[in-house]
């Protein structure tokens, strides 16, 4: 209660150095080798240079000094492309930070599975479209990446693991219909869970697209074919989510974020009627050291040139805030984002 009144306090005043925030990503990679129609990185790849791992350490050692045993998610694009992922999540591991990570499971071989278990990271979600292969390989636009995502599952998934295995899902028109079948293979395969993230801007992965519109209407999902054409269909799925919640079934959204969805598929605008809180919580590395509070905003500083909390508390940052309480976009629903508080 006492977290979420400073929250608010740091939101309308635009401040946050009484706060530190909670949703840290370590993007590692924007090079991937799907193809989803869901994401924008793979059609618009950069020349600049990841950094190497001693820089994510050094980055790792930083954050500790300012938030203490924080957790982190290294996400990309594909982190398994990294050949010295495995090295970050040990060193990170062996100074207490609870690391979990999300990949398509493309790349996960057995002797990958070993590497990872081996590495001690704390869990792992894979993300899958669909029960089919016909659905699954659709959506990400690689002919076999369902076969590699359910193969990597079951390396992962062993009764021996060290770690929480888990599904992640986008929810759009071409796998409403097999969503609750999902949620009854994560059962049937003994997995820790499923969540759900509902479709949203496909073009809105800085830094490469630069075609936002922050303080104007964002209509992206006008005349989107991912979008559900049979919306109360879509709405029937989630009702479906939320019963089977209900049921016991480990569903990683809340009740309330699963009835925002509700009512951000029926009118996107409806998120507008929420606090974006990405400034005051979120903070985000990408593979080039820059660092945001929005995924989708302009870097508030690079972290290899100036202490994490100088970026948090920077005049980058507090202009930003304002920006962010202006901001016309719905991402807000995204798992990462939305305000559950
Ligand atoms: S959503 Fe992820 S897996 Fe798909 S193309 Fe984008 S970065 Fe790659
Ligand atoms: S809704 Fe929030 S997360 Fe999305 S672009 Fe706006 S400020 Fe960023």
């Amino acid at each position: 209660m006492f977290d979420k009144t400073l929250s608010h306090i740091a939101y309308r005043i635009n401040r946050a150095s009484f706060i530190k925030p909670s949703v840290i990503t370590f993007d590692v990679t924007d090079r991937c080798s799907l193809r989803c129609r869901t994401c924008s990185k793979w059609s618009s790849q950069t020349v600049r240079k990841e950094l190497d791992a001693s820089a994510w350490k050094e980055i790792i050692c930083s954050l500790k000094r300012w938030l203490g045993n924080y957790r982190v998610c290294i996400s990309g694009g594909e982190i398994f492309l990294r050949e010295d992922i495995f090295d970050i999540i040990s060193f990170a591991r062996k100074q207490n930070i609870y690391v979990t990570a999300v990949s398509s499971g493309y790349h996960i071989t057995s002797a990958t599975a070993d590497r990872i278990r081996a590495s001690e990271l704390n869990g792992i979600s894979i993300t899958l479209n669909g029960v089919t292969p016909s659905t699954h390989d659709f959506t990400r636009g690689v002919e076999g990446s369902h076969a590699r995502a359910l193969s990597a599952i079951s390396l992962l998934n062993k009764a021996e693991k060290n770690m929480f295995v888990c599904i992640i899902t986008v929810l759009m028109r071409y796998n409403q219909h097999e969503v609750i079948d999902l949620i009854k293979f994560t059962r049937e395969n003994h997995l820790d869970g499923i969540g759900f993230q509902a479709l949203h801007d496909t073009t809105s992965f800085s830094p490469f697209d630069s075609n936002h519109h922050f303080h104007e209407e964002n209509t992206w999902y006008v005349n989107n074919p991912l979008w559900p054409q049979d919306i109360h269909g879509m709405l029937s799925t989630i009702d479906g989510i939320i019963e089977y919640k209900k049921k016991g079934y480990r569903i990683g959204n809340s009740f309330k974020s699963l009835q925002w969805m509700k009512r951000y598929f029926q009118n996107p605008k409806e998120m507008l009627k929420t606090k974006c809180m990405v400034g005051i919580n979120n903070f985000s590395i990408d593979p080039y050291g820059e660092t945001r509070l929005c995924f989708s905003m302009d870097s508030v500083g690079n972290i290899l040139r100036r202490k994490p909390e100088q970026l948090w508390n920077g005049r980058k940052a507090i202009q930003q805030r304002k920006d962010i309480k202006d901001c016309k976009n719905t991402c807000r629903i995204l798992m990462c984002n939305f305000n559950d508080k």
